[in-house]
């Protein structure tokens, strides 16, 4: 049996568009999202902060991938024409010599990142509504319009040949293994009904749904990295813009954040966020509840930005968005790294499952997109 598309791509955020672009050059492809819009959940529902790469494990995929993906999305965003800054970022410490300063510093160093240690002084120079004992500054550190970047993408991946489909839901997937050739027979749901495909290649990009879409793959949950929902919540900010730069306390124990953090968008706008919210493992995504912001929350944030921006008042900020991180960790627990599961002995056909694409997810989708081709690649070509 002839198949209809070399890829099929579950999931239409900015993981599965970069790979939608990526693959379309290899094979065709399909991406299938369930919403009316790409890009509708985690994707739109971040920091757009392009991250210079400080904070996680040496040789992990977070760490490579970012570094590598932030290279690539300054290159892509200027020739691509999206609207982005090399705005720069102060992460601040409340005391001399703090030693997570001091790590962040020598990470830098050692992975080539340009990065300045700034005196109280030489902070206030720069930042006059900033209060602490010593800063630093890394200027690699940018934002983007996630929106336009993701549109890019989408544009990329059809004017190559791929189709990208809203409105369609990924249902189910088998395996058909023959000697002729193996594919899989993938169900999908759109408005008129249900409707299926052959591929020779599935990957799994669905983002908070990941660990659904690989049950309906047909891969036992207990089998994969457990999924802990982490929500974020955002206040925006009203009065004059008080800074320049992107303003980051020292991140939490363990990462499970990176603090409550003021960060600009293109426009001007200041926001504060996001903090860290685990969710109950029985909550439903599909709860319209789910990404409200309670004005309750005000005080804690007004108390956690007090300690680098002392004027802040409670008043001045307003709850505006939330977003959900798919971590395959506790708070108690070392952070987790991206997670790429390849669970089809290579006599089947090839599937992907990425798991746990959380920050510095948006920074390093363009890398991402690389290492899903390379992985699936190898994989076809040794069938
Ligand atoms: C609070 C917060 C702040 C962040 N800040 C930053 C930052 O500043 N910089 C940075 O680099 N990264 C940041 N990130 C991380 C970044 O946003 C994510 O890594 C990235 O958006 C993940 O993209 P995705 O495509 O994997 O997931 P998503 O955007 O969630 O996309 C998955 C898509 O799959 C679709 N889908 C799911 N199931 C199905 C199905 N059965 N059928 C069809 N479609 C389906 C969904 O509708 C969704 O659109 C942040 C994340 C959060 C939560």
């Amino acid at each position: 049996m002839a198949v209809d598309f070399d890829f099929t791509i579950i999931g239409g955020g900015v993981i599965g568009l970069a790979c939608a672009r990526a693959l379309a050059k290899h094979g065709s492809v399909l991406l299938v999202e369930q919403h009316s819009i790409f890009g509708g959940e985690t994707s739109s529902r971040n920091s757009e902060v392009i991250h210079a790469g400080l904070y996680y494990p040496s040789g992990s995929l977070k760490e490579t991938l970012c570094l590598r993906g932030r290279k690539q999305l300054y290159t892509y965003c200027e020739e691509q024409d999206i609207p982005h800054r090399r705005i720069g970022k102060l992460i601040v410490a409340p005391s001399l010599d703090h030693p997570k300063l001091a790590q962040l510093e020598q990470k830098a160093h050692a992975l080539n990142i340009p990065i300045s240690r700034l005196t109280a002084t030489e902070l206030r120079e720069r930042e006059p509504q900033v209060n602490a004992a010593e800063a630093l500054l890394s200027p690699e550190t940018g934002i983007i319009d996630s929106h336009v970047y993701m549109l890019r993408l989408s544009q990329d991946a059809e004017r190559r040949g791929g189709l990208l489909m809203k409105h369609t839901g990924f249902k189910r997937a088998a395996s058909i293994t023959s000697h002729a050739n193996n594919h899989w027979h993938v169900t999908l749901t759109t408005t008129d009904g249900e409707y299926t495909v052959n591929s020779k290649a599935l990957i799994n990009a669905a983002g908070l749904h990941s660990h659904d879409v690989a049950q309906a793959c047909g891969h036992p949950l207990d089998t994969l990295p457990p999924l802990h929902l982490c929500r974020g919540h955002y206040f925006s900010y009203s009065g004059q813009r008080p800074f320049n730069h992107l303003i980051y306390p020292l991140p939490e124990e363990n990462l499970t954040g990176l603090g409550i953090h003021a960060t600009l968008d293109l426009g001007g706008q200041v926001r504060f966020g996001p903090d860290t919210q685990y969710l109950e493992s029985k909550v439903t995504l599909t709860d319209n509840d789910i990404y409200t912001v309670s004005p309750d929350l005000k005080e804690t944030f007004a108390s956690a930005i007090q300690s680098y921006f002392p004027e802040i008042h409670s008043n001045r900020l307003t709850p505006d968005y939330a977003g959900i991180r798919p971590k395959l960790s506790r708070a108690n627990e070392s952070a987790a790294d991206f997670t790429f599961v390849n669970p089809r002995p290579l006599h089947e056909p090839p599937l992907l499952h990425l798991l746990g694409i959380e920050s510095p997810g948006l920074t390093a989708s363009l890398a991402i997109a690389d290492e899903v081709v390379k992985r699936l690649t190898d994989n076809l070509s040794a069938l």
